[in-house]
């Protein structure tokens, strides 16, 4: 049986030599698909490498996190996916498009996110991740739980959103990889990782170097700004699209275009230090400077003895908030939260903030972007003295 299979991934050994040099391809894009289809034949063909030929088992991995129009900015383009698509039918091979989401089903989400109608006739397979698979990938993890559709895959196609994250700044590339985990589980690795950013990054490098896709497409050509990446967010047109063979050398150009200081992408840090992306970047093609992009307020405000960590969650660390305009009490947010910290009172929301360990999950799947973050007066004064703002 599959699932009792265990895979070592040794990438994050230490005194391990691994020289990844990468390559990141940047073109401008709209989504009409007639414009966009030659653009993405080029970055494939780019990356493909003679990787896709008839029987290659490809699979697609797009960001389908919620059941969501294209125009929200949520999903990754159904044009985009419908481009990929094509053109690895015309290589021969039959691409399956899966995901593992962490609210809505599958199906739902194919139709509103306009997936299902994009790729009407096509020969294509779409299949939700159900088998997992027991992957070492290190301590203090050890063996986690990983699509094994997702690993055994011959040809990985990673599909981002270029969005922003509440919890993580950013998703693109490697963040991307957590859809990977079956949904059921995703909330127990929030849990885990608690407050710590730091140790839930890590989390998501080492996923990264347990699948290590083959070909990324990013789409930023409606990103995500502000409160995202769920519909809290903002959509923001950028009119680009990257490719790379390297999910985080992507990421990291993603930075760079944010004129962002080197190593503030947790993710990137990370994976540059686990030695899966070393060496100069190469960049073909222009890279904008985009300096009016609008950011989550980040809550890194963890510091100090661990004994304190409970308490500066508490007072200062951004709250998530509800509006009760906006919420129509559909129970997506607690059936998710990895605390079990918001219920139900009458015709309200009440969170128990003691309990609430800020991964701001509950904005992420909040169907109706019914949630905020909201941050103390303490918390700001705390940012102010700290420095943590300028
Ligand atoms: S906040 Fe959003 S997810 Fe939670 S109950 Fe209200 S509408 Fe549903
Ligand atoms: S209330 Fe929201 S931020 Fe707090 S633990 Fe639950 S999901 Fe995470």
């Amino acid at each position: 049986m599959s699932d009792e299979k265990i895979i070592v991934y040794a990438g994050h050994l230490k005194n391990a030599i691994i020289i990844v040099m990468s390559s990141v391809y940047i073109r401008n894009a709209v989504y009409d698909y007639a414009s966009l289809r030659p653009v993405i034949f080029e970055l494939m063909e780019i990356l493909d490498r003679d990787l896709i030929k008839t029987q290659t088992r490809v699979l697609i991995k797009p960001n389908l996190l919620a059941a969501s129009p294209p125009d929200q900015a949520v999903i990754t383009h159904p044009n985009i996916i419908k481009a990929v698509a094509a053109y690895v039918i015309e290589k021969g091979a039959v691409p399956v498009i899966s995901d593992s989401p962490a609210v809505s089903s599958f199906e739902r989400i194919l139709q509103i996110g306009g997936i299902a109608e994009a790729l009407k006739g096509m020969n294509v397979q779409f299949a939700e991740f159900k088998r997992p698979l027991k992957v070492d990938v290190g301590r203090p993890f050890n063996s986690i739980e990983i699509s094994a559709e997702a690993m055994e895959a011959d040809v990985l196609i990673n599909l981002p959103k270029l969005k922003t994250h509440t919890q993580m700044l950013l998703t693109l590339g490697v963040k991307n990889l957590f859809g990977c985990i079956l949904g059921r589980t995703k909330p127990e690795w929030h849990l885990r990782a608690g407050v710590d950013r730091e140790m839930f990054a890590t989390l998501l490098v080492r996923i990264f170097g347990a699948l290590k896709p083959q070909i990324n497409i990013l789409d930023g050509i409606l990103a995500m700004q502000g409160e995202g990446p769920g519909k809290s967010g903002e959509p923001r047109e950028l009119g680009i699209v990257m490719g790379s063979d390297n999910a985080a050398a992507l990421d990291i150009t993603v930075s760079k275009m944010f004129g962002m200081q080197e190593g503030s992408l947790l993710t990137s840090r990370i994976a540059e230090k686990e030695g899966l992306v070393s060496g100069p970047i190469t960049i073909e093609g222009e890279l904008p400077l985009i300096n009016d992009f609008k950011f989550p307020e980040m809550a890194e405000m963890v510091f100090g003895p661990a004994f304190f960590h409970n308490m500066i969650r508490k007072h200062l660390v951004q709250r998530p908030v509800c509006s009760d305009k906006l919420c129509r009490l559909c129970g997506e947010c607690w059936d998710y939260c990895p605390a079990k910290a918001i219920k139900r009172k009458q015709n309200k929301l009440v969170f128990d903030y003691e309990k609430c360990i800020r991964c701001y999950c509950c904005l992420e799947v909040c169907p109706y972007g019914a949630l905020k973050t909201y941050e103390t007066v303490p918390g700001k004064l705390a940012r102010k003295i700290l420095k943590f703002e300028s």
